[in-house]
């Protein structure tokens, strides 16, 4: 009798962890979470947690908890200074102890201005170099975005007399190479740029994470050409509707791809969606 109630138990306790992200990664699938803006976490097969520009409190988040309930994060990308990108990344970082990877002359200001313990900084790479993330089961190519990449408040809080943003280097993308999983590539902020053509000499990307709002970045016509030259299987729109002037759409995004006959690769999502590759 009881060895039929721990069998039972056994069954129940395996059909809840089946249901689970984690267990979906163990699966061999991985998954990602978009929480708004650019703001995504990525589970791997091998069940590393690798969070990008997360700022988890970005508005469009329908889950106000998010912070609270994160459990492991391996890794922390940041693609530059600007404070929709860095986001919660210091908090996170001192929650979890995940290791924060940010272009060079950020990861510095991150540790002497904004905080970050020294020791959770992946010592800066920079465009061209890739960068190995085992925790994660996978690598990163560090790749060129054309942008800014100040640190600002709330990250960055000037004395008076001093400037109002802090040059922090080169704005980056994240190519994330995971094993046994996709290829995926997170623009970053950035405009449309022909260095986008080198990228599938080099990788084939399974998912791109593309910004369109405009105004900042790549708007959607932009966002569409450069769909054209990385040739992803599939493009997934980003960094749009958060604030008025991030005014692309998907649906505008949808009409530029198929101007190019492209429309079947891109997949919409909305802040707080889970989708498996
Ligand atoms: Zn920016």
């Amino acid at each position: 009798m009881l060895r039929t109630i721990l069998r039972a138990l056994g069954a129940l306790l395996l059909a809840s962890a089946l249901a689970s992200p984690a267990a979906l990664a163990a699966k061999g699938k991985t998954e990602l979470h978009w929480y708004g803006q650019a703001a995504w976490k990525i589970t791997t097969p091998s069940g590393g947690v690798i969070l990008v520009d997360p700022w988890l409190t970005v508005p469009t988040n329908p889950d106000k908890n998010s912070i609270a309930e994160l459990g492991r994060v391996d890794y922390i990308l940041i693609s530059h200074g600007h404070s929709d990108h860095v986001g919660n990344a210091l908090e996170i970082a001192k929650k979890t102890g995940a290791k924060v990877l940010a272009p060079y002359g950020l990861s510095f200001n991150l540790v002497s201005v904004a905080g970050l313990p020294k020791d959770q900084m992946i010592y800066g790479g920079n465009v061209g170099g890739t960068i190995d993330l085992p925790k994660a089961g996978a690598k990163v190519m560090i790749v060129n975005a054309i942008h800014g990449s100040e640190l600002v408040p709330p990250v960055y809080k000037a004395e008076p007399g001093q400037p109002a943003a802090l040059a922090s280097g080169n704005p980056v993308g994240y190519v994330i190479m995971i094993k046994g999983g996709p290829t995926i590539y997170h623009t970053g902020d950035t405009a449309v740029t022909e260095d986008m053509k080198l990228i599938p000499m080099f990788h084939h990307i399974d998912v791109m994470l593309a910004c369109i709002g405009g105004y900042f970045t790549m708007d959607p016509v932009g966002a569409a050409l450069a769909v054209q030259w990385v040739k992803p299987t599939h493009v997934i729109p980003m960094h749009f509707g958060t604030f008025p002037l991030l005014a692309g759409t998907p649906e505008q995004f949808r009409a530029a791809l198929a101007k190019r006959h492209i429309a079947n690769k891109l997949i919409v999502m909305k802040p707080g969606d889970d989708r498996s590759f």
